[in-house]
């Protein structure tokens, strides 16, 4: 009978969780909570002499739980509260993955497969950070899209939050020797029009480690540097979660990148720590927004771009 009334309650419980009617942690402390009431009032009763009750003892007790709760994952809390260990429901989604990994898998968001730019706009780029929009003036050649002489930055019409984004990108061919550093092959990937992973020819090209393809730009260097030469095909596959703010000017928790750049791993899950700028020094003037498009960044070099899909997650 008693087992019968238990289950009623986790099922109670469950209603409450999977309605979003109460969180995990509050329904544990609640939980606790209850539980030591019902210990005290019994040791009340209890005949004179024995022990009292320790309230300090019973929150430590409450606060080594919650603890070791909050470190358990979402998954494991749910076997927690209801002694089911093997959880079948819901199933998994089922998607479609590409014939090969750099084609996009059926949930993906096509965002240029060198048909049409209909999903971007453009917005001029300067040193205040993007300016007005205006239509697309890229076009489409030499494989992919390219900006022209006079061109903005291209950017999505659409917004993203946390995203897998896979983007294919060659730099430009037959510049001049004399044309180095951040000169040669200069483009960017500007995340939610704050966050650039710099594009640029960096497989004969010394420049500033921080400045480099690969890096978050003037904060992380990569890890390794995976470039092929200026005119090849090369891939950023990069997983984002975006900033949640704890006020207008303050991250609760910061932006995070990882980036895979020709197959290998050059930004392990990093720390972005406030919007690019140049020069770049650590004074990061940090300004709440929401969801950013994506900005391919026309730096007067016509970086080329092709197969460009995303996934929300
Ligand atoms: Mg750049």
């Amino acid at each position: 009978m008693l087992l019968t009334f238990s289950h009623q309650l986790i099922y109670l419980f469950n209603y409450l969780i999977f309605n979003s009617l109460i969180t995990m942690k509050q329904l544990f402390i609640l939980m606790l909570l209850l539980f030591s009431c019902a210990l005290g009032n019994a040791q009340q009763k209890a005949p004179v002499g024995r022990m009292p009750v320790n309230f300090a003892e019973q929150e430590a007790i409450v606060k080594k739980f919650t603890n070791s709760f909050d470190s358990l994952t979402p998954m494991q809390q749910i076997m927690f509260f209801t002694n089911v260990k093997h959880i079948m429901d819901p199933e998994v989604t089922k998607i479609e993955p590409g014939k090969i990994d750099s084609d996009p898998p059926s949930d993906a968001i096509d965002l240029f497969n060198g048909k049409d730019l209909n999903e971007w706009e453009e917005v001029a780029w300067g040193r205040g950070g993007p300016g007005g929009k205006k239509p697309i003036t890229w076009i489409i050649k030499d494989g992919g899209m390219q900006p022209s002489s006079s061109s903005g930055s291209a950017q999505t019409k659409r917004v993203f939050r946390d995203f897998q984004l896979h983007i294919e990108w060659k730099t430009p061919t037959g510049l001049p020797a004399t044309v180095t550093g951040q000169d040669r092959g200069n483009s960017g990937v500007i995340i939610q029009g704050n966050y650039e992973v710099q594009i640029l020819d960096s497989y004969s090209n010394r420049t500033y480690r921080n400045g480099q393809a690969g890096a978050v730009y003037m904060q992380y260097a990569p890890l390794v540097n995976p470039s092929r030469k200026e005119g090849e095909w090369q891939t950023y596959d990069i997983i984002y979660t975006a900033p949640r703010f704890k006020d207008s000017t303050t991250y609760f928790t910061p932006p995070r990148i990882t980036i895979i750049y020709n197959g290998v791993l050059v930004q392990n899950n990093v720390a972005i720590q406030g919007p690019t700028f140049f020069p770049g020094i650590p004074q990061y003037i940090i300004k709440e927004h929401g969801d950013g498009p994506i900005q391919l960044q026309q730096h007067g070099n016509p970086t080329t771009f092709r197969n460009i899909w995303i996934r929300e997650l």
